[in-house]
This record gives structure tokens, C-alpha cells and sequence, in this order.
């Protein structure tokens, strides 16, 4: 199947990244990996790019998010497809934090402070990667249950964002991850569900023009 490329991964940089982490992820060499990923940003300090890829434990990573999960084995596409998806997130990440800890090295900082402050924003990076897969795992339980074409629930309570509001009534295909992502993964509290089809018209994608994405 061919798996939706996120928006997260449109960007040249963060697509060449993604291409170095899949071909050091065998033969994994933090030097060499710094490297080649210094030539991609070279306005980057190479103490950020290590100390990013040293953050992610990109030796253990690296493998789990290029190949595919065994745990995964036999579920259906959108959970291969998140799994498949991930080192481009994971190269976004890599592309923002090596950012952020330049700028951090450049106040005069230590690697070791950088790298403490950074932990915060890597929780959150692999909050999302769990939100991802565990939505994907709904999608394909949901599409088992109800066919392709799938409704999206979301809560009426005043505390839903705008993006899930929009998209609640609307429908998705489950073959192609909604660009605001599978319900479920909008943003780290989402509570948003699959469901069988709305008897309507109305798209995700049309719903949510120019809101947020995934
Ligand atoms: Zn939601």
C-alpha cells in the first residue's frame, strides 16, 4: 500500500535526514551519522546534532522505526503505515532539536544543560509516536469492523480543540491518514475515535482546510 506521507516530512532537509537515518541505521556510527547529517544543516552546531541523535538513543531507534514492528505483524495498513512513517518524524525532530540546542550552545551553555532542557520536548516527541501508533491500531480495528470509509468522533464538551471539532461528523479513508492525523493523535490528549461512516459528503480533509497538521 502506499503509505501517506505526512506533511511533517514535505520539507528537503527533513527528508534527507530522513534518508541518512535509514541508511546508518544498520551500521549505526554516531560520528559518520553527524556528519552526513552536518552537510544537510550546516548552520548547525555539531555538538546539537550529536547530542540530538544521542537524545533519541538513535542505535536502538533507528531499526525500530524502519523496520516494521513484529508486534505490528498482521494489523492492517495504517498501523504499517505510522510504522513506516516514523523516521520522518523522527528526522523532524532531529532537524528542531539540533536547532534548538544550537541556539541554546550559542547563550553559552553547556552540552549537558542543553540536553536537559531539550528532554521536555523529546517526551512530548515520543508521546506522539505512541498517540500515533495506538490511533493507528484503532483505525485498522475499526476498519475491520465498519469497511473503508470511516466517521470521525470527537467530544462535544468545550474542551475539544478546533481541529477535532471540525472534523467530528465528517468521514476519512482508512487507507489515507487525514492531513490533521488519524483521530486519536491530533495532539496529546485527543480523545477523538473511528467510527462507522456519517451519512454524508463531508471529508476530514475538507473539514479542516488550513487548521493544524499532523
Ligand atoms: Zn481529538
Amino acid at each position: 500500500m502506499s503509505a501517506p506521507v505526512s506533511s511533517v516530512a514535505s520539507s528537503i532537509p527533513v527528508k534527507a535526514i530522513a534518508g541518512v537515518l535509514t541508511r546508518m541505521s544498520k551500521t549505526y556510527n554516531p560520528t559518520a551519522t553527524t556528519a552526513a547529517i552536518g552537510l544537510i544543516l550546516p548552520a548547525r552546531d555539531p555538538r546539537a546534532i550529536r547530542a540530538a541523535l544521542a537524545l533519541t538513543d538513535h542505535d536502538k531507534t533507528a531499526k525500530r522505526g524502519t523496520r516494521h514492528n513484529p508486534r505490528l505483524k498482521g494489523t492492517g495498513d495504517a498501523a504499517r503505515a505510522v510504522q513506516s512513517d516514523e523516521i520522518n518524524y523522527r528526522a523532524a525532530y532531529i532537524e528542531k532539536a539540533s536547532q534548538r540546542m544550537t541556539d541554546s550552545l550559542k547563550s553559552g551553555k553547556t552540552v549537558r544543560e542543553v540536553m536537559r532542557e531539550e528532554r521536555t520536548y523529546y517526551k512530548a516527541h515520543e508521546l506522539a509516536r505512541a498517540n500515533r501508533q495506538a490511533s493507528a491500531l484503532k483505525v485498522d480495528a475499526a476498519t475491520a469492523a465498519f469497511g473503508g470509509l470511516l466517521g470521525w468522533r470527537s467530544r462535544d464538551d468545550g474542551k475539544v480543540s478546533p481541529e477535532c471539532k471540525a472534523a467530528h461528523g465528517a468521514n476519512f479513508s482508512a487507507t489515507s491518514r487525514p492531513r490533521i492525523g488519524w483521530p486519536g493523535s491530533v495532539h496529546p490528549h485527543c480523545r477523538c475515535l473511528p467510527g462507522p461512516a456519517w451519512a454524508t459528503k463531508r471529508t476530514v480533509d475538507g473539514s479542516t482546510i488550513g487548521m493544524k497538521v499532523a
